[in-house]
């Protein structure tokens, strides 16, 4: 049977997009930092594209989504979340981006670091996954390995730091199920803050939540998981 890591001490989770973490993690983020984890949470974009009206100020919507990930991240009980300011739908794996994560990973120095599975491109034969998220994934896996943990890589960021763990969401590959029974609902709250992602139907949005958790517990062997691919480092 699949099982995780015991509880981390410490948590560095770093997604493109202000919902990105609810969609993936929040369910693990919210029961690590229930069991006494210090969660971080860093959000490289604005998420300003996030909007189907064509009228729409991509400033008023990358101010209402900052507000709407404070709020999720007081539900899941995080310890510190960071809007880096990226623009939505540019990322790059750059130089500039992994120095910024690399200086995050140093001064946090998480036992964990959870991200966006960047090898997963196409999710079945009807879903392209988000540019974003494939270069945030290469981003941080870089920043990790081999950069925070070589201190000739960055040396302005601090102290070399090896993380011991990575936690690769949205991926095709999973082969460890983080059982979320208990936090389910947090994360069903959680993802509800970002209302400028969802329909009207916030009853559908919950239940698409818990249909997705209950598909993974199935694969996982209990009620409700969040599946990962996971890299052992050290
Ligand atoms: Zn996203």
């Amino acid at each position: 049977m699949p099982t995780s890591d015991p509880v981390p001490e410490r948590v560095l989770a770093v997604y493109a997009h202000p919902d990105d973490p609810e969609v993936s993690c929040a369910g693990t983020l919210a029961r690590w930092a229930r069991a006494g984890s210090e969660v971080h949470l860093v959000i490289v974009t604005r998420g300003e594209k996030g909007s189907s009206d064509p009228a729409a100020d991509p400033d008023q919507v990358a101010e209402q989504r900052a507000t709407e990930a404070d709020a999720a991240a007081t539900i899941m009980g995080l310890a510190s979340h960071e809007l880096l300011g990226y623009p939505d739908g540019e990322m790059t794996n750059s130089i500039e981006l992994r120095a910024q994560l690399v200086e995050r990973i140093r001064r946090i120095r998480p036992d964990v670091v959870m991200g966006p599975d960047p090898t997963a491109v196409f999710f079945g034969s009807s879903y392209v996954n988000h540019h974003d998220h494939r270069e945030m994934g290469f981003a941080l896996l870089d920043s990790c390995a081999p950069a925070s943990a070589s201190p000739l890589y960055f040396p302005e960021a601090g102290p070399a730091h090896q993380v011991a763990s990575i936690y690769l969401s949205g991926t095709l590959e999973p082969d460890t199920w983080v059982e979320i029974t208990e936090t389910l609902e947090v994360k069903v709250a959680a993802l509800l803050c970002h209302r400028s992602q969802l329909g009207a139907d916030l009853d559908l949005a919950a239940d698409v939540v818990r249909r997705r958790a209950a598909s993974a517990g199935a694969s996982g062997g209990v009620a409700y998981a969040e599946a990962y691919r996971v890299l052992r480092l050290t």
